[in-house]
């Protein structure tokens, strides 16, 4: 095992090292209660795999990837989240509370407050949501680096994509 995957902490919960509300898990993904909700339903899903974050995502990843997007409509069903007021995004670099990638799932957003709403405002500089994914395909299409690419243009891509 990675020394990175011994310390992780979303590593440990995964293996029962560490004690976690499991809300789903399979042989790809685990679903986890947030520690700190910020409404009445807040969970992390994440990969059982160490990925440390979502700039890190490999195109031999990207079966990976449409699972843990497709967790979000097992996990909505089991616990009745409304998708017109579900929210989910991932953190992007370098504004990541823990180095393992998760996807946040935040419902209803009505009931957060403004500071929150900030933080996981949708495709925020920090906060991207799951159409990153096309995003994601385009770079590969395109075998472009898109860490080369100005600020202003990765984020005129990211609001025209949401
Ligand atoms: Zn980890
Ligand atoms: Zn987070």
């Amino acid at each position: 095992m990675a020394e990175q995957e011994i310390d992780c902490i979303f590593c440990k919960i995964i293996r029962n090292e560490e004690p976690s509300e499991k809300i789903y898990e399979d042989d790809d993904v685990t679903c986890i209660k947030d520690i700190n909700p910020v409404s009445t339903h807040h969970y992390l899903i994440l990969p059982n795999k160490h990925i440390r974050n979502a700039k890190e995502l490999k195109p031999e990843d990207s079966d990976l990837f449409n699972k843990i997007v497709a967790t979000v409509d097992i996990i909505s069903e089991k616990l009745n989240l409304n998708p017109a007021s579900t929210r989910t995004g991932f953190h992007w670099p370098p504004f990541n509370t823990v180095n393992h990638l998760h996807l946040h799932v935040i419902s209803p957003i009505e009931k957060m407050n403004l500071m929150r709403k900030m933080m996981f405002k949708y495709n925020s500089y920090w906060f991207v949501s799951v159409s990153m994914k096309f995003y994601y395909i385009l770079q590969i299409l395109c075998k472009k680096n898109y860490y080369t690419l100005p600020t202003s243009f990765y984020r005129l891509t990211m609001s025209s994509l949401a």
